[in-house]
């Protein structure tokens, strides 16, 4: 071969090793790109005492978004494991593709000054958002925590100012406590309410007109409110929650708060996302 020869055919190889080498670089990057980080994974059990008072809504509480529930939401992932074959000791990455699922945790009757504290300092560890439907008597009473809960992101809803449960007669003191409740959160966050969790689930829809405000229901009930076994919480939970679940707790139990925290650690490990509930609602 021509010395013309031998060069071009020593270019053509360079350029082939060039592309080769390239065409690694992208797959990985691609393949790393989408590799799920998933928060802090502890692990809390048992569980401790707690009150027995009252309780939000039946087992026949639905969440409104129930009708989207089924959509593929996930989209894209074709699901397989992949794996990038290693050359000169690349290491070999394997990955599975798991698409997010969104499930929105809930919490009712707060703030409570000791149990709200512990609950949002463990979100906090966990960089994790929920949505906390308060009393505007207990706002009233710990400012400091609904403060806390807007500066962490969490999204504040409407659980009525006493807890009074709507009935045929009582229309326009539940209206007045909403927003009585509404104008409470507003002075002390500058954000107004636009989600309420009607206590036991009693709602007319009038309101999110009238009041502009939005009812939101739930579709994983664990009861802890009669149930002081943390553990027992977790379960139950677990083996309801599906893909934009939204899971009702109270945060004015220590069981609860203990049971928040697992789910969020044992839910994160299985690859959902925890997002606040307008999230899910409004989707
Ligand atoms: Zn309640």
């Amino acid at each position: 071969m021509c010395l013309r020869g031998k060069r071009a055919y020593l270019i053509a190889g360079c350029l082939g090793i060039v592309m080769l080498c390239a065409v690694v670089v992208v797959k990985t990057r691609v393949a790393g790109g989408s590799i799920p980080i998933w928060g802090n994974m502890g692990r809390n059990t048992a569980g401790r005492e707690c009150g027995q008072e009252e309780h939000d809504g039946s087992e026949g509480g639905q969440a409104q978004n129930a009708g989207i529930q089924g959509e593929d939401a996930g989209g894209n992932a074709d699901g397989n494991a992949r794996g990038m074959g290693s050359r000169d000791g690349v290491e070999t990455a394997y990955q599975e593709d798991m698409s997010v699922k969104k499930v929105a945790l809930t919490f009712d009757d707060g703030p409570h000054p000791r149990y709200t504290e512990q609950l949002l300092e463990g979100l906090r560890k966990r960089n994790v958002r929920v949505t906390f439907f308060v009393l505007g008597q207990s706002a009233e009473l710990y400012p400091d925590l609904i403060r806390e809960m807007a500066q962490d992101g969490h999204l504040i809803g409407n659980h009525t100012y006493s807890h009074i449960q709507l009935t045929r007669r009582n229309g326009q003191r539940f209206a007045e406590e909403l927003q009585k409740t509404d104008a409470v959160i507003f002075e002390i966050t500058g954000q107004h309410t636009e989600f309420v969790r009607p206590p036991y689930g009693a709602w007319d829809k009038r309101y999110e007109e009238s009041l502009n405000m939005i009812q939101v229901l739930w579709n994983v009930d664990p009861l802890d409110w009669c149930c002081s076994d943390a553990g027992t919480v977790v379960s139950r939970v677990l083996e309801k929650t599906d893909e934009n679940s939204i899971i009702l707790l109270h945060d004015v139990y220590a069981s609860s708060v203990e049971a928040a925290l697992a789910i969020i650690d044992e839910l994160s490990a299985q690859g959902y996302e925890f997002v606040t509930v307008d999230e899910i609602i409004l989707d």
